[in-house]
């Protein structure tokens, strides 16, 4: 076996490139902090999976960029077509349709699968001048008072040692990282009924809906068309909890040319190529810490769901960007380490509350006809009770928006340029912002050069019909940090960000 002898360096080593890495290594790019990104894996993930992106992930994919890619290549989620063998029972809406709003931009769910996906953030991550060293896997570390000495361990069997300031195992449910830290992960089965997943193209079968067939000899049968490509996504649920589900055996053309006609009653449908293949047992766990000294757990590696709702991917990806602003804060601006503290208290909040919703729905759509309402769109996620909140206003009517919750998006004009801009333009980057609202013109506080400010003209009233009037600090992140009256409070908040 050959091993380098010189040690690299860097500021955040990442293991996996799965959605969660590479969000976080798009923003530590974008940012410019030195970070290297491996993944065990020779390509980026092959399969469907994770293909419901709530819509404040979509806003979280607006500022790091890759919208318009995004919507360019998926589409709104189709009705369901409700099965009886080869009878049509009923078409079955899952969502209430919702239009934008000037708060909400994005108010629906939008499909696209987790390979786009991937594939879509490499790209972006490429143009920021990063990349992906696939075939590179994560094979051990220790960590010190002032970094973490890696081993990555190549296909080929070389050896190569990384030192680097933070790691971050974003290595998905099975993470060697987590297992070697040896942090608890107590998996409770939410279904014991295992299900197979496949992407397979299937003539014959039309595109306009996403088909269930609910009482399917064996169990729940259910295919999606996927977004921008010919294949379908199959899940086939067994209802016998003994069943074992081997991928190689029952995911060949003939085993899901079976199940097909055996679960549909159609001889007129063909089942072609299978892209990608596999099975599962919907779980529930979480880490009993995301943070060990240097060593932060994000995604599926600190957190599993069930897939219904739509919500692991979603959970994971805002990991990753909570994570990129406080590392920059705590490499380049001397903040203090307790800010990285603040990564495990609000993501442990909103994982635990995202495991009980993922897992209740799990069980009510056992009804066969699933309902998501807005509680899974994630745009209610915030941080009222972390230790980077401050609330100073008093009084404040019901319903009013207050620190800790997100940032509302609302048309407006830049009063330099005179032009129409949305605050999430304003916001978009690196940067945290100070919104400076109310009648008049409000005083314009001092700020560091990684805060702006913007006091916007408010044409159609938008702005102050979401945030009423005062001053608020808009993290990196897009959440209202401290709300205030006082524009002398800004100063001191922005201080305890940076040290
Ligand atoms: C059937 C199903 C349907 C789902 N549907 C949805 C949905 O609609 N919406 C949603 O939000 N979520 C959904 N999910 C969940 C979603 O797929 C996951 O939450 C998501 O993939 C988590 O991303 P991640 O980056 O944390 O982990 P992963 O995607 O698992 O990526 C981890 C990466 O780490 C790499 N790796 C592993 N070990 C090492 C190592 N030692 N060194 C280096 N690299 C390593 C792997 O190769 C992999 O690329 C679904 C999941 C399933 C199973």
């Amino acid at each position: 076996m050959h091993t380098t002898d010189a040690t690299t360096h860097t500021d955040v080593l990442i293991a996996g490139a799965g959605p969660t890495g590479l969000v976080l290594a798009v923003d530590l790019a974008r940012r410019g902090i030195r970070h290297r990104l491996v993944d065990s894996a020779d390509r980026g993930f092959p399969g469907s999976r994770g293909a419901g992106l709530q819509p404040r992930s979509l806003e979280v994919f607006e500022d790091l960029g890759v919208l318009g890619a995004m919507r360019a290549a998926g589409g709104p989620c189709p009705p369901l077509m409700v099965w009886d063998g080869d009878r049509q029972v009923g078409e079955w809406d899952m969502f209430d349709r919702a239009e934008p709003t000037p708060a909400v931009p994005y108010a629906e769910i939008m499909m696209l699968p987790q390979w786009r996906t991937v594939e879509i953030l490499a790209a972006r991550l490429e143009e920021l001048g990063g990349h992906v060293d696939f075939e590179t896997g994560l094979t051990g570390f220790e960590q010190d008072a002032d970094g973490v000495t890696a081993t990555l361990t190549r296909s080929d069997g070389t050896t190569e040692t990384v030192r680097a300031r933070y790691l971050v195992g974003a290595d998905g449910g099975r993470s060697a990282v987590r297992h070697a830290l040896g942090v608890g992960f107590t998996a409770e089965p939410v279904d014991e009924r295992a299900a197979l997943l496949a992407d397979v193209v299937v003539d014959g079968l039309e595109r306009t809906h996403w088909h269930v067939w609910p009482d399917a000899p064996g169990g729940r049968l259910a295919l999606r068309p996927l977004e921008g490509v010919e294949t379908f996504q199959l899940v086939a649920r067994h209802d016998d909890p003994d069943a074992r589900i081997d991928p190689e055996r029952d995911g060949t053309t003939e085993a899901l040319q079976r199940l097909i006609e055996e679960g549909t009653g159609r001889s007129d449908l063909t089942v072609g190529e299978v892209h990608w293949v596999s099975a599962f047992k919907p779980r529930m766990a979480m880490a009993e810490r995301f943070r060990e000294g240097r060593v932060f757990l994000a995604g599926d590696a600190a957190h599993v769901h069930s897939p219904a709702g739509g919500q692991g991917l979603n959970t994971s990806i805002q990991d990753g960007y909570n994570l990129g602003w406080k590392l920059e804060a705590v490499l380049r601006r001397g903040a203090p380490d307790s800010l990285l503290d603040t990564y495990a208290t609000e993501r442990m909040g909103v994982a635990a509350d995202v495991l009980g919703l993922s897992t209740r729905i799990h069980h009510e759509d056992d009804g066969g006809r699933p309902r998501r309402g807005p509680e899974t769109h994630q745009l209610h996620v915030g941080y009222p009770d972390s230790p980077l909140t401050r609330e100073l206003r008093h009084d404040l009517p019901e319903g009013a928006l207050r620190a800790g919750d997100r940032a509302p998006d609302a048309p407006c004009e830049d009063p330099a340029s005179g032009a129409r801009v949305r605050l999430f333009e304003v916001f978009q980057g690196t940067h945290a912002t100070v919104l400076a609202l109310g009648d008049g013109e409000p005083a314009v506080p001092a700020v560091p050069e990684w805060a702006r400010v913007f006091r916007p003209v408010d044409v159609d009233g938008h702005v102050k019909e979401a945030y009423g009037s005062g001053y608020f600090v808009i993290r990196p992140d897009g959440y209202v940090g401290l709300a205030t009256d006082d524009a002398g409070d800004v100063a001191a908040y922005l201080a305890t960000l940076t040290g």
